[in-house]
């Protein structure tokens, strides 16, 4: 027993930690720097000042995380975010294709909890911290569940708390509102009207009982639902994520009137609630309940801290090289009107580029607190460019380059500047690409792969010839195109059957991206008319055109709804068809067509369909596609980019397998299989339900064999991208035949990479 006699004021007991790395805030850009640096051997502390993780992908906030793929709805091809963000996303595609926010938190806890090198402490916020000179030596934290203090001590800091606690703490430089359009030249920055923040959300679940249920609002509710000038815009079936655009507290102080601004969204959201229920004007709504209602509001913008450098609108829209590249964006840019759910203008102003857009290291550490990383929303951009780098695959992604940068920082005994200053980018761009990270216009280059040296060999290649036409009719509404991925030299001739019931014309081009490795068709090569009579027509397309380089071609069948075309079944990796369609939740309207004042450029929209749907258009080629060759497997690129970049196998190969050959005998201790997850499905994290728990492409089952035909690993059921397979002892072997099971009687087996180090 305990017992206190009176005494004088007491203290909680204080634990001491010395770590490698103290990473501030538990959403999915601190975990996935994190786990990923965990994973580099880095000791880490990982502080979240809530009971679970994932911030606003949290069920907390109930947010689906997106990024570069924007709900399917750009340009932007095969740009699902890479690394970890992609481990995380196919598992809950996996475990919880539902989208329940619940299981998505268990999976995020899982997943940090596997890591032995990170000491994870929940519930627990960074309050203050110590500093010596220019740099942070220990931040301090409080645990109100166990009533304990922290003291967390390293000689690196990564702040991924949303609203910038270290860095605001430590006198980093920061910003926090819109910069003038003058400041970096940047035509879409916004007038004062309509405001210098986004503001905050709260969302509510509702479920139907089945039964009549009756609501009583709370006196704070509000009274009059006419005061939100899009009121009727409700509809009692949508929830959760839908509903981003209750919003409000853009005119105010975004981190320190919180709370009001949390009040007032409560306000509203049992104010909308009322008016389903009780207003009449929605008899669907009698056996609905309300479920679930925020506890703590999703944020949007706070403070952005300054970096050596400050992305901009320009590098987001020209999708502008740097050579400290660490990572991708691909949202639109997307700015909220300050007023929120109180404003007549539409709820956001979304602009696209033509596809994703390289991130700089230097703007992931603070200019001036020498051993802080920033990660998240916070990292330094300005209002404009931060309106497309704050979504959470993106600055997950980006995250993931701290935790590389970290270790390299240890390995090195540096400060995150000094990576750039001492040449180390190249050494941190290499290590990013090799846990898994796509960088523009990068790719592995061999130090240490041992299968970069290997002759490379397979059973079979595929050789694109044909489409074959065994699906249903297509009708050219909207209009669709094939993506096909030819080498340098001439197209080859490309026909198919289109069908109609009157005499029409089939309008016909051929487009290419003006942007190597982009994929909005902007640039005609070749336009073609066909007439064609009542019945099945065959179309062949002749293009005497010579591609001076590897690239997509989009051959684009036009609209017109009396003409349907075959479509196949069959699936293969790097070749999609895409349609020229709307897609209003990401302000896809077929076209973009902005201000001319505005510095967007204008574009139409080419998108994949979800599967089921998607199929890939009927055809055959009188010369084949070669891009799937095995020697893909060791070009240091895992997805598509000019070319599909994988080894895929004929689909009539009864036993697919690819050999790597070296002339004397190599040890390998780590193997890493990169398959094809379908990089275009954007995974969204919870609320949609998707039709697949394994993507069609990736291949399940596999045996790895040695030159002795011995079976040195075997897999069963796969759904992951990367297989990181680890050998201990080491396997000595001239010969490693890599044996893999076609996914599906329609996709034939494929393999992006495959790496071997020592
Ligand atoms: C309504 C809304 C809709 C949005 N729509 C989307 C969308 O559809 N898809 C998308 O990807 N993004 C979306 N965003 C943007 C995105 O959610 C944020 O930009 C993103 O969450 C930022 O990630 P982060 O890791 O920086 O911050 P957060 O996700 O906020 O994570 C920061 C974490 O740090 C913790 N923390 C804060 N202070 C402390 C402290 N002192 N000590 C310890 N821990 C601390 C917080 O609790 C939190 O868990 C939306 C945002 C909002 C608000």
């Amino acid at each position: 027993m305990i017992k206190a006699e009176p005494g004088d004021k007491r203290s909680f007991p204080l634990v001491t930690i010395n770590t490698d790395l103290v990473i501030t805030g538990g959403g999915l850009s601190g975990i996935c720097c994190a786990i990923t640096a965990a994973r580099q051997g880095l000791k880490v502390a990982l502080v979240q000042d809530r009971s679970v993780l994932g911030g606003n992908a949290s069920s907390e906030v109930r947010l689906w995380v997106l990024g570069a793929t924007s709900h399917m709805g750009n340009n932007n091809r095969w740009a699902r975010e890479g690394g970890l963000v992609d481990e995380i996303l196919v598992e809950n595609t996996y475990r919880n294709p539902e989208g329940n926010p619940i299981i998505f938190d268990s999976i995020l806890l899982d997943k940090v909890k596997q890591e032995p090198n990170i000491e994870l402490l929940l519930n627990t916020v960074v309050y203050d911290l110590n500093k010596k000179d220019d740099r942070i030596t220990a931040v301090k934290a409080y645990c109100s569940q166990n009533q304990t203090e922290y003291y967390l001590k390293a000689p690196l800091f990564c702040d991924a708390s949303g609203d910038g606690v270290v860095g605001f703490l430590s006198g980093a430089a920061f910003r926090m509102g819109a910069e003038s359009k003058q400041e970096f030249n940047e035509p879409f920055a916004p007038t004062e009207e309509y405001g210098e923040l986004l503001g905050h959300s709260l969302y509510f679940y509702s479920k139907d009982t089945g039964r009549p249920v009756k609501f009583i609002p709370p006196a704070f509710a509000l009274q009059d639902i006419k005061t939100i000038p899009r009121f009727r815009s409700f509809n009692a079936k949508e929830y959760g994520c839908k509903l981003w655009w209750i919003e409000y507290g853009g005119r105010m102080d975004t981190v320190h009137d919180t709370e009001k601004i949390k009040w007032e969204l409560w306000k509203v959201v049992y104010g909308v609630w009322d008016y389903i229920k009780n207003s009449g004007n929605f008899p669907e709504s009698e056996t609905l309940t309300l479920e679930w209602v925020g506890m703590i509001p999703g944020k949007r913008e706070s403070r952005r801290f300054e970096g050596d450098y400050i992305l901009k609108q320009q590098d987001i829209v020209e999708q502008r090289q740097h050579e400290d590249s660490i990572a991708f964006g691909g949202w639109s840019i997307d700015l909220h009107p300050a007023d929120g759910i109180y404003s007549s203008a539409p709820g956001c102003n979304q602009w696209h580029s033509k596809g994703i857009y390289p991130i700089p290291y230097r703007c992931i550490y603070s200019k001036n607190v020498k051993n802080l990383f920033l990660a998240g929303r916070i990292i330094s951009s300005s209002h404009v460019a931060f309106a497309s780098s704050r979504v959470m695959a993106t600055s997950a992604y980006v995250a993931q380059a701290v935790a590389i940068a970290a270790a390299l920082c240890k390995e090195h005994q540096c400060l995150p500047a000094d990576i750039i200053n001492s040449n180390k980018t190249a050494l941190l761009q290499q290590e990013l690409i090799h846990t898994g990270q796509f960088i523009p216009d990068l790719q592995l280059q061999d130090t240490g792969n041992k299968a970069a040296q290997a002759t490379i060999t397979a059973s079979s290649e595929l050789k694109l010839l044909e489409l074959p036409a065994d699906g249903q009719f297509l009708t050219l509404n909207p209009a669709a195109a094939q993506m096909l991925p030819f080498n340098s030299g001439k197209i080859p001739d490309i026909s198919f059957s289109a069908y109609c019931e009157t005499d029409t014309v089939l309008q016909i081009e051929l487009r290419i991206c003006s942007r190597t490795g982009s994929y909005t068709p902007d640039t005609p090569l070749a336009a073609f008319q066909y007439p064609l009579q009542p019945g099945v027509n065959q179309v062949s397309v002749r293009p005497d055109i010579v591609l001076d380089a590897e690239q997509y071609i989009f051959l684009v069948l036009h609209k017109n709804p009396a003409i349907k075309v075959a479509r196949s079944s069959q699936r293969i990796t790097g070749i999609l068809s895409v349609f020229n369609t709307v897609n209003p939740a990401v302000s896809n309207y077929g076209k973009q067509e902005p201000p001319e004042d505005i510095g967007i450029d204008p574009f139409e929209f080419w998108c994949p369909q979800r599967r089921p749907a998607g199929h890939n258009l009927a055809l055959t080629l009188s010369e084949p596609v070669n891009g799937f060759t095995a020697t893909c497997i060791k070009n240091g690129i895992a997805r598509p980019t000019t070319q599909p970049n994988a080894w895929v196998a004929d689909c009539k190969d009864p036993q697919p397998f690819v050999s790597l050959q070296w002339e004397q005998p190599v040890t390998i201790k780590k193997m890493i299989l990169s398959f094809d997850t379908d990089f275009d499905h954007p995974m969204e994290s919870v609320l949609m339900t998707h039709p697949e728990t394994v993507m069609p492409f990736c291949v399940r089952d596999y045996i790895i064999y040695n030159d002795r035909d011995e079976i040195i690993y075997e897999k069963t059921g796969n759904y992951q991208t990367r297989n990181v397979l680890l050998f201990e002892e080491g396997i000595t072997t001239t010969r490693l035949k890599i044996a893999v099971q076609h996914p599906s009687e329609s996709t034939p087996a494929a393999l992006f990479e495959v790496l071997c180090f020592e």
